[in-house]
């Protein structure tokens, strides 16, 4: 049996740094579903694949390999790419592409395979909707547009990648309405998922308070 905790939420609402502290505490697999998102997008990227080719797409899918380590680390077919997702050109493409049926069941499956008989901490922006619906606990973790981006360009300057405030709010709100708004499995709060609007908290204190809430829930 495996215990799974769902975090989801908008882009740069914190569940990246939240989803690894509390994984790391509670000893729970990390997984940060975004990333699978994100190489599928570079790999489309890299061989000049369009949105609409779905033949080659499903090639793509066919031989796609994702591997996710402890320390953060992303390989793609074998190839480090962990900053690389990253970078602009994914941030564009990774939401459009989201919207792609086969990318959405490719995607669930590699997932829903990841968390087998693990305890995890999963984030995302459906996965107490769809990936899992049964999820233990189930967190919908918030802030405002604008202090989700101060805090993305703050991570990406720590990572070595520039970016400047403006790009990032425009991004994070272009991807909040396509997130929010595609057909499929598009990011809400599931009904019984937790609220939590960190804006005005700190880590710690949002770290504390899923970590209190994941105990309550095990007892
Ligand atoms: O979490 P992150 O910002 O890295 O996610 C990148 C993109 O991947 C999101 O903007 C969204 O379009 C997509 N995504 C998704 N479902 C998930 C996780 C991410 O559609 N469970």
């Amino acid at each position: 049996m495996s215990f799974v905790v769902a975090i989801d939420g908008p882009a740069g609402a914190g569940k990246g740094t939240i989803t690894k502290l509390v994984g790391e505490k509670l000893n729970l697999v990390n997984v940060d579903t975004g990333a699978t998102f994100r190489c599928v997008a570079l790999n489309m990227l890299k061989e000049n694949v369009g949105m609409d080719e779905e033949d080659k797409i499903r090639s793509i899918l066919e031989k796609i390999n994702i591997e996710m380590y402890p320390d953060g680390k992303i390989f793609l077919n074998g190839e480090d790419v962990t900053k690389r997702i990253r970078e602009n050109d994914v941030n564009d493409f990774v939401s459009p592409v989201s919207t792609i049926k086969i990318v959405r069941d490719k995607l669930l499956e590699i997932q829903r395979k990841i968390a087998e008989g693990k305890n995890v901490i999963m984030e995302g922006r459906d996965i107490g909707t769809t990936v899992f619906p049964n999820a233990d606990v189930k967190i919908y973790l918030d802030a405002t547009p604008e202090e989700r981006a101060r805090r993305r360009v703050l991570q990406n300057k720590e990572k070595g990648i520039e970016t400047s405030y403006e790009e990032v709010l425009e991004n994070i709100k272009d991807r909040d309405y396509r997130d929010s708004n595609r057909e499929i499995a598009p990011l809400r709060k599931a009904e019984d998922a937790i609220y939590i609007d960190s804006s005005e908290m700190t880590i710690e204190e949002v770290v504390d308070k899923v970590i209190d809430i994941i105990k309550m829930t095990r007892i």
